[in-house]
């Protein structure tokens, strides 16, 4: 698919942060709040990695996107301040990072609705959404829409950014699609009890790893976006790491390296067609496993958060 991206640019980079502290923790089990240390592995995502973060964007002179749950900006308003005040986009990210997978669309309204309060509070009024854990349902577009959201960040089927219509059909949005290549989660993260058999990598593979997505990306006129989380990221070996990679894509001529509700305002007018995305159903007949609604969520073992 060829996409035209501004003036000179050949393609596009943002570096998303999804500040979920706490939240995914106690989303999956509120119990785990009795868990100290496992309490203090998250917080150091807003304590610590945040800050060291922002000095990092700082120094690069980049403007990026940060996915703030609505509980974590109710538990740490002073940092999500402090990201807006560094001229970064927040965005919405659930209240709870709730699991989202099986839900009703009342639900998953009031998910939404809870989020959008919080950040309201801060005076936040977000462009767009990344669902909790990447987990869009085919309800959710309408829901966003009907909220005002420009532009969602959860899906998974393109390279560069492309515009969609709910199951009503009424209204649209820009999705800029992610891929699990690109987080941070899947490379680093290791809790016991809590990440499974997480394997924590070298900040230098990984930035060879991004790195060479991003000139595969830079070359066919892409959309790279990276997530990140600060209780991961904003470690210091990691942290170097994506100074780094930030300023080899910065490097790379014609790359815009910006946030994703200014990619979306882009992508509103480069791109006149608004897709339906088809839902593909099993044949009559087939057989698999009981039907999501009969899935024990809390039986899940997650083992990945976004
Ligand atoms: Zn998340």
């Amino acid at each position: 698919m060829t996409f035209t991206w501004p003036d000179s640019m050949r393609a596009a980079a943002a570096f998303s942060f999804d500040v979920d502290a706490e939240s995914c923790v106690l989303a999956h089990d509120p119990a785990s709040s009795a868990r100290m240390s496992l309490m203090t592995h998250q917080a150091y995502g807003p304590r610590v990695g945040v800050p060291r973060l922002l000095r990092v964007l700082e120094r690069r002179g980049v403007t990026a996107t940060f996915f703030v749950p609505g509980f974590t900006a109710d538990t740490y308003p002073d940092m999500v301040r402090r990201i807006a005040d560094g001229g970064h986009e927040i965005a919405h990210h659930g209240y709870l990072h709730e699991p989202m997978q099986g839900i009703s669309a009342e639900q998953e309204a009031s998910y939404l609705d809870r989020g959008l309060e919080a950040l309201g509070r801060l005076g936040i009024t977000p462009a767009g959404y990344r669902a909790p854990w990447w987990e869009l349902n085919w309800h959710s577009a309408d829901l966003l829409v009907e909220r005002g959201f420009r532009y969602d960040s959860s899906l998974l089927d393109g390279d560069v950014p492309y515009r969609f219509t709910g199951e009503s059909g009424r209204g649209s949005l820009v999705e800029i699609p992610v891929d699990w290549t690109l987080d941070d989660w899947e490379q680093y993260a290791f809790y016991p009890g809590w990440t499974g058999s997480g394997v924590i990598e070298s900040p230098a593979k990984v930035h060879e790893m991004w790195l060479l997505e991003a000139e595969a990306q830079h070359a066919e006129g892409g959309c790279f976006v990276l997530t990140n989380h600060p209780f991961i990221s904003g470690r210091p070996s990691k942290a170097v790491a994506l100074e780094r990679l930030i300023a080899d894509v910065q490097a790379m001529d014609g790359m815009w390296v910006t946030t994703l509700a200014e990619i979306a305002r882009h992508a509103e007018t480069a791109v006149a067609d608004v897709r339906s995305i088809a839902r593909v159903e099993a044949p009559t007949g087939a057989r698999g496993r009981a039907p999501l609604e009969a899935v024990d969520l809390e039986a899940v073992d997650l083992e990945a958060v976004d």
